[in-house]
Order: C-alpha cells, then sequence, then structure tokens
C-alpha cells in the first residue's frame, strides 16, 4: 500500500489513506481505512476544504468502486491488443500525421479529471516536442473565462481568495452558483457561517430560484445573460454614494477612469429594466454591496459560460477593485472552479492558449520553457480552443487526435456535430477508465487508464491548495497511470529523453521546478519551495496552497492584499465593460431560452457518479424544468415527456414544472449520455458559440422550442438483466438495488408485448400477465422459482401506472410472499401504502412522502426531521430540500387554516 497511515483505535491490518475527492473543484480530502478488501470512506477532519465533511457524491465514492464496464486491456478497432501494440500504433499514427501534414493535424483533448502529473507530460509533449499548441482541455468549457479576466485586471491567472474567506465576509454574493448543488461542502460552509453570523447576509443572482436561495436574503432573478448590466450599474452607484477606494484606486489600479466613464448615468431603473428586475431589489443588493466592506462575490459557470463570460468576470472584478476588496480577509472577487483539477491544468498550460507554469505565449517564454525542457520542437503559438478544435476534426484539417479522461459527444456544445467529427476523423485514440462511453465508441485506439483510488499525484481546488491523491487499491487488468500512457507514447515517437520518469514525483519535482525558473517573483504561480521534495517527502505531502516561493516559508493564503499586481505597471486594471446580448437571440421559432448545468448527485457524464443506485434515487431521468405559465400554455403536464428542440438537434426529457423556473426559460442537466438515456444529451441543443477571448461555450442561453411528446404508450421494465430498449422514442436506464428499471415511451402503438417480453426474457419460469388491448395495457411478472425477475407495466395513459418503489424493492428478495405475488400486477403493495415517494436523502434512502408524514406529524425543522427519519445527518446535501419542504407544508396548512370567505 502506499502513503497510508494508522489510526487511533486501528488493527495492523486495517490502514486509512489520505486522498482527494475526484469530483467538483472543492477538492474535500477523503479518508479511506482500508481492512482487507473492505473500504471504508469518509471525510478527512484534517483537510482544509472540508474538515470531515463530505457530499452525497462524495460519501458514495465506496459504490463506485466496481470494476463493472471498465476499460482493462487496450483495444484496437474493438479487439484486445498489447500494450506494445496499442503504443507503438498511436505514436506510429500521431508521427506519420505529423510528417505527412504538421504538427498542428494533431490534437490532445484532455480533462480536468487529469492528475496535474498528467496534465503536465501532456502538455509538454503537445507544445515541447510535437510543437503544436494543440492541447486543450474541457475545462474550457467550465471556467476559462475567469482565467482570462484574471489576467486582464491582474496581469496573471491569480484566485486571490481562500475559503475562509466565504466565512469571514459580512456579505456572500452567489453569482451564477448553484453552490448547495454543484459545491456542496462549500455551501455548507457559507451556510453555517450564517448560521453562527445571522447578521450575515448572502445575496443569489441566477435566473433560476435553487436550492442555494435556500440561505439567501435576496434572490436576484436576473434576466438570462444580463449580468455585466447589474455589476455596471452596481459600480455606477458606488460612484454615486462616494463608496469608491479612490486613494486604493489612484495607489494600485489602472484604467478606472474609462470604466467609471462606460457605467456613467446607469441608474437603477434602467439596471432593472435590463436585468428583469425590481428596482427596490437592485437598490437593496447596491447598498448591501455598498455598505459592507467585508464583501466577497463568488462566481461559477453562470458567468463563465457565456459569450461574454470574460466581460462579466470583468465587471465582477470592477465592483471589488473599485473598492479596494480584493485579497482580503472576507473582501474578495472568488472564481470557483468546477473540476477537481481544473486549477492544476491552468498551472501545467493544459489550455491551448497558455503555455506551462502560467507562462504565455510570448518570445520570452517560449524560449524559457524550450530551454527548461531542452524541447525539441517549442510551439510558437496557441493552438485551437476546445470548440475550434473540433471544428477542425470536422472539416480534416485535424487528422489524429487523443482524448484523454473525458466525454466530449456528451459534453461539447453541438454534440452531435461533435460525433459526426470523430466518425469521420482519420485516427481517434481514446484513453478512459470506462469501456462503453459515447466517446469511447468512436474510438479507433482504446487505452486503459487507471481510476481514482488507483492512481497517484496532486490536484489543486478552487483556492489554490495542492492536495494528494493517493492510490489505495492496484489498478484492474492492464490499466495504466495516463502519465505512463503518454510518456511511453513520447518515447516511441523519438522523444525518451524529456520523458524518462520513474514516477508522479519525479514529474511533480520538474513542474514544480519550471515554476521556479528564472522566477523573480515577476510570475504568480511558484512551487519552488516543492522543487526538491524527495520521495518520501512527496508520499506523505499534506494539503498547501501556492504560491510557495520557499519551503522556509508558509504559503500565501490570499494575494494582492498589497496591492501589487502581475500586470507591467504593477496596477490591477479596471475595464471599460459594454454589455452584450447572448449570441443567439429568440425568436418565434425558438422562443425558449435553454440553460444547462449540474444537479445535486451526479457528477459529469455520470461515467462513475452513474454507478451508484442511491445517486439515481434523487433525479433519475433526464428532465427539462420549466414555469407553470408555460406549460399551461402549451397544453404540457408535470411529468410528461417532451421534446426540446433546435437547428442543432433534440432531446426527449421528463418534464419537471417550478416556478422558480423564469417564464421563457428552461433547465436541463448536463448528465445524460446515450448510456443512460436515448436522447437526453442537452448538449446537442447548445450552440457552439463561444467568448471571443476567452473561447468557452455559451452552455446558459441556446435558443429552443418545446412540446408536449405525444405518447401513444408510456410504462416501465424492472429486470434483473438488462433489457435491450434502444428502439423505443423514449428510454432512460435506472441502476437499482438488484435490478435495473427501464422507463419507456412510443409515439406508435406496439403490436406484442408478450412477445417482445418472452425475447428479452425467456419463456422458462412463471409468467404472470394481464393485457387489454383496447387500453393498449400490458402488465407482467415473471418468476423463477418464487424470485422475481422481471416485470414490465405499459398503458396509454401513465397517469394509470403505479408508483416503482414498492416494485424495485421486491428485486431485493429472494423470494415474494404469496400476497406479494398476489398484489404485483396492481403494482401495489398489499396492505397500507409504504411508498415512501421520491428520495430526497441520498445516505439514508429517506424519501418525499416519508417527510410530509412526519412534517404533518409535528416534525418542524431539520433538526426534528433529523431525529425522525435521520434526513440531512449525514452529508448534509439535502437540506436545502428539506427546508423547502417545511417551507411549503408550513404554507399549505396556513391555506387550510384561512376561513372560508362568506359569499
Ligand atoms: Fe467531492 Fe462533494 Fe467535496 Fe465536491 S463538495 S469535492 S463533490 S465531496
Amino acid at each position: 500500500m502506499p502513503e497510508s497511515l494508522k489510526l487511533a483505535g486501528m488493527s495492523a491490518e486495517r490502514q486509512a489513506v489520505r486522498t482527494t475527492c475526484p469530483y467538483c473543484g472543492v477538492g474535500c480530502g477523503v479518508l479511506v481505512e482500508c481492512e482487507g478488501d473492505r473500504y471504508k470512506i469518509g471525510g478527512d477532519p484534517e483537510h482544509p476544504a472540508n474538515y470531515g465533511r463530505l457530499c452525497s457524491k462524495g460519501a458514495s465514492l465506496g459504490e463506485t468502486l466496481s470494476l463493472e464496464d471498465r476499460l482493462l486491456h487496450p483495444e484496437i478497432g474493438g479487439r484486445q491488443a498489447s500494450w506494445g501494440e496499442a503504443l507503438g500504433l498511436v505514436a506510429a499514427k500521431f508521427s506519420g500525421v505529423i510528417r505527412e501534414h504538421g504538427p498542428d493535424a494533431v490534437a490532445f483533448y484532455v480533462s480536468g479529471q487529469l492528475l496535474t502529473e498528467d496534465y503536465y507530460v501532456a502538455n509538454k509533449l503537445m507544445k515541447g516536442f510535437i510543437g503544436s499548441g494543440n492541447i486543450d482541455t474541457n475545462s474550457r468549457l467550465c471556467m476559462s473565462s475567469a482565467v482570462a479576466g484574471h489576467k486582464r485586471a491582474f496581469g496573471a491567472d491569480t484566485v486571490p481568495a481562500c475559503y475562509e474567506d466565504l466565512e469571514l465576509a459580512d456579505l456572500v454574493v452567489l453569482a451564477g452558483s448553484n453552490a448547495a448543488w454543484a459545491h456542496p461542502v462549500l455551501f455548507q460552509r457559507i451556510a453555517a457561517a450564517k448560521q453562527a453570523r445571522p447578521e450575515m447576509k448572502v445575496v443569489v443572482i441566477d435566473p433560476r430560484r435553487t436550492a442555494t436561495c435556500d440561505i439567501a436574503d435576496l434572490h436576484l432573478a436576473i434576466q438570462p445573460g444580463s449580468d455585466a448590466w447589474l455589476f455596471n450599474g452596481l459600480l455606477n452607484h458606488l460612484k454615486r454614494e462616494d463608496a469608491i477606494a479612490w486613494a486604493y484606486l489612484e495607489a494600485h489600479v489602472e484604467g478606472f477612469g474609462e470604466a467609471l466613464k462606460a457605467v456613467n448615468g446607469l441608474s437603477i431603473p434602467a439596471v432593472a429594466r435590463h436585468c428583469g428586475l425590481a428596482e427596490t431589489d437592485v437598490a437593496e443588493f447596491y447598498r448591501l454591496f455598498a455598505q459592507t466592506p467585508k464583501t466577497v462575490t463568488l462566481f461559477s459557470q453562470g458567468i463563465n459560460q457565456s459569450s461574454s463570460g470574460v466581460d462579466k468576470v470583468n465587471s465582477i472584478i470592477n465592483v471589488h477593485l473599485a473598492t479596494g476588496r480584493v485579497g482580503l480577509p472576507g473582501a474578495t472577487p472568488f472564481s470557483i472552479t468546477g473540476q477537481p483539477n481544473a486549477m492544476g491544468g491552468r498551472e501545467v498550460g493544459g489550455l491551448a492558449n497558455q503555455l506551462a507554469a502560467h507562462m504565455d505565449f510570448v518570445p520570452r517564454h517560449i524560449e524559457r520553457v524550450a530551454r527548461f525542457w531542452n524541447a525539441a520542437n517549442m510551439a510558437q503559438q496557441p493552438g485551437l480552443k476546445a470548440v475550434d478544435m473540433f471544428k477542425a476534426v470536422r472539416d480534416g484539417r485535424i487528422k489524429a487526435i487523443w482524448i484523454m479522461a473525458t466525454n466530449p459527444v456528451v459534453s461539447m456544445p453541438e454534440a452531435d456535430r461533435v460525433a459526426e467529427a470523430l466518425k469521420a476523423c482519420e485516427f481517434v485514440v481514446v484513453s478512459d477508465t470506462t469501456r462503453h462511453t459515447d466517446t469511447a465508441q468512436l474510438a479507433h485506439v482504446l487505452l486503459p487508464a487507471a481510476a481514482w483510488g488507483e492512481k497517484d499525484g496532486t490536484v489543486t481546488n478552487s483556492e489554490r491548495r495542492i492536495s494528494r491523491q493517493r492510490a489505495f487499491l492496484p489498478p484492474p487488468g492492464e490499466a495504466r497511470p495516463d502519465w505512463w500512457i503518454v510518456s511511453e507514447v513520447a518515447r516511441r515517437m523519438g522523444f525518451a529523453a524529456g520523458f524518462d520518469y520513474s514516477g508522479p514525483d519525479a514529474i511533480f519535482r520538474e513542474h514544480a521546478a519550471l515554476s521556479a525558473f528564472e522566477n523573480g517573483g515577476g510570475r504568480d504561480f511558484s512551487l519552488a519551495g516543492l522543487a526538491d521534495l524527495t520521495a518520501n517527502e512527496y508520499a506523505t505531502l499534506m494539503p498547501v496552497q501556492w504560491p510557495l516561493a520557499s519551503k522556509h516559508k508558509a504559503s500565501a493564503r490570499r494575494l494582492f492584499a498589497d496591492g501589487k499586481f502581475f500586470t507591467p505597471t504593477g496596477k490591477a486594471r479596471m475595464l471599460a465593460i459594454t454589455p452584450r446580448a447572448p449570441a443567439r437571440a429568440t425568436d418565434d421559432a425558438l422562443p425558449f431560452v435553454f440553460n444547462t448545468g449540474r444537479i445535486r448527485d451526479q457528477w459529469h457524464t455520470m461515467t462513475r457518479t452513474g454507478k451508484a443506485a442511491r445517486l439515481l434515487a434523487h433525479i433519475d431521468e433526464p428532465y427539462v424544468e420549466m414555469h407553470s405559465q408555460d406549460a399551461l400554455r402549451l397544453g404540457i403536464r408535470n411529468g410528461a415527456l417532451a421534446r426540446i428542440r433546435n437547428r442543432n438537434g433534440e432531446m426527449l426529457a421528463r418534464v419537471a414544472i417550478s416556478d422558480g423556473q423564469r417564464p421563457g426559460s428552461l433547465f436541463a442537466p448536463i448528465h445524460w449520455n446515450a448510456q443512460f438515456t436515448g436522447k437526453g444529451r442537452c448538449g446537442a441543443l447548445v450552440n457552439a458559440v463561444t467568448d471571443p477571448i476567452s473561447g468557452q461555450p455559451e452552455f446558459k442561453h441556446a435558443p429552443v422550442a418545446i412540446e408536449a411528446f405525444a405518447a401513444a404508450w408510456q410504462g416501465f421494465v424492472i429486470s434483473r438483466e438488462e433489457f435491450a430498449c434502444g428502439d423505443y422514442a423514449y428510454w432512460a436506464r435506472v441502476r437499482g438495488s438488484g435490478c435495473w428499471r427501464y422507463e419507456l415511451a412510443g409515439a406508435e402503438a406496439v403490436a406484442d408485448w408478450q412477445a417482445i417480453m418472452r425475447k428479452a426474457f425467456g419463456r422458462q419460469g412463471d409468467w404472470i400477465e394481464l393485457k387489454d388491448g383496447a387500453a393498449r395495457r400490458y402488465r407482467a411478472a415473471l418468476l423463477h422459482d418464487g424470485r422475481l425477475m422481471a416485470v414490465c407495466f405499459i398503458e396509454r395513459d401513465a397517469a394509470l401506472l403505479p408508483k416503482r418503489q414498492w416494485l424495485a424493492s421486491l428485486f431485493e428478495k429472494e423470494a415474494l410472499s404469496e400476497l406479494e405475488r398476489i398484489a404485483l400486477l396492481s403494482g401495489r403493495p398489499p396492505g397500507a401504502d409504504s411508498d415512501c415517494g421520491r428520495i430526497v436523502c441520498a445516505c439514508f434512502g429517506v424519501g418525499e412522502n416519508a417527510l410530509r408524514k412526519a412534517i404533518a406529524k409535528g416534525a418542524d425543522s431539520v433538526e426534528a426531521l433529523g431525529i425522525k427519519l435521520k434526513a440531512g445527518g449525514n452529508c448534509g446535501s439535502c437540506v436545502p430540500e428539506l427546508r423547502k419542504l417545511l417551507t411549503e407544508t408550513a404554507a399549505n396548512s396556513e391555506v387550510r387554516k384561512q376561513p372560508i370567505a362568506a359569499n
């Protein structure tokens, strides 16, 4: 076992490994207790990001360790190959394309899931030895606008803040961030701080009313895309109210004259009009911001994922510079990243327009990096950013692409065109942990990569904190770490001297040394203090923030408190921002704004979280959220299926009516892919339009149309074995405990369900069936020796279908009772209805019905629900939903208490 420790009370065989969660940019520390082949996973109480907390995703990591659908061996054209053959082919093909067409005819598309060491060697191979800038990362899709905004304002991609600032602030502004679901542990830290200091204020700026609004004193349900108007108006308000830190501006900031001129006269009524807000709400936000020196503005994808994302970022930084609130305890702008190692990718140059160690494509940096690497063929200019990279694949300029640890056929905008591009590409290599992803299906060569728990290296979280990911499992089959795979290809391409690494510690030392190389303090990113770590020091490295200029100095928790920045003048820059509308406007044909984002219990394209049944219990199908007025107008019912479409493609999803949605707007989650549903990839609808500076796509604003899906029938199959359902117009696959559930619908009647079921599950065993052709009803169950093997329920009217929970629970039994057998085709349990409803608390499997019953019986607080049902008592991710249920139930009982008006 690698770096491990013995905790108090542990036996010699029982050890714990400190590692880091592989999901979001909070970067929580994880403690894995290992005993034999059993692993208990919990939060690391000593990790400064989470102090022992984990959200529902992190708490379920142990359920995602199975080898189901793991890619275990290299494959060429679908057949198993040796590592030697596969690596040789990749090296030969890439070398051949480069020889014939030049280095810009090849590309790497990499990922914020890679460890820093993996990222470093991939970037070094492409930019230093192949000689092209064509390496870009899926982090382009989540935070490249923040990178560009930081560079414009601070002269470097520097996050000035740390998590503690969120607890020290008197006002936290969450702009374009549903932290309650996307960064749950950070949200819990803010919520706990607010509970301890109720005078602390929270403002949420988001077109949707999300779970994050649970702790908001003020929610600004802003017109999609209008953020820059709001912050420009704030800048003007600060000037008018004499809340500008003029002495700070004079000493430390340039460009403020132009920035202030650009917002001159932008009144609160004008802002309210542009943003679709009440004037009083705008005025209240401005008053809070102007009067609260300790203000943190936390911003995320809602700001970044825009065709004017960089300007939005700078409009936020402008108001912080204008008030001198940058890098101070509890007073700072704070960009939070989506992925676990988006920051690490930024550090090593994983973005096509950056060099390693936060250096740029300018002659002196190119020469310096080339000299440090002894690079054979240093790239001289930036490469293609993600959207342009896949356009180049599509039109044949890029002839060979290597995709590492990511799934662009799901996650990229205009995802169907990305699939077409890869189908047409001469040579596609995918290195990943999962055998069947939408992208892996289009690869010529598959390379098995080590997964979380099997690989060793570092990641950097949103507060610049570097933590170790440590292995506690051997890699299965022939899986190998990504750094090893890339280095082996590099050696076979003739670059052995540059890639002769003994392990991730050697790569990390080189990465740290490059950050310190000829860095007299003019570059923000420095790991000089870690450049000579021994292997043992690397193995035992505790979480540490950068910059760390010397091993004898403490690392910097915050930056810029001294007012010195990384621009040539040493001054920060305020930018004159002219707000721009989203790139594509709605029209009569496409009248809705389509917004995308994450849900609480899933991660990216579900390749890992989709393995945990309890993470699918919260939300189990792709859905589209819409306002009740729109639903009423279009005749779309809650829970029905709807088709969402535009000129790029279409999506089929279950409708969730929510008045937290703005009329005219729709929201869908980003996670569903072709392995879990037929047409649930929202990326198919997103336009490939990007910010002109950052290249970040506009994931929050695609014009679409929506209509009810005219289902001739709907139903579901629950079975122990997988069911082939790919031919139905709508299908969604849901993992259960000991079973799979398939939600199905079709536009045309199916002639013979009995034949379909017999074909799928065989003729052996006891079939119980009920058929009514006129009602298009078919109900069937198959038992073997009293053990339930499969059920199928089909109805013309979906409202007649029973709830799934009881039926699914029968698959956990070895044999059904006589009463259960009799009740099977009714779909309802014999006796009292034990349906606990939609799962709200994933940790303890507590459903909505059970919670409502408990509330009706007097449980009137989150704490009381915790005592009664345990709900919310573990990771706390469901607490906002518990509060919402409490509020709804209280509101309903108030309505019931109103006396009936006399006529
Ligand atoms: Fe992992 Fe959740 Fe922590 Fe994010 S908040 S790092 S997903 S445990």
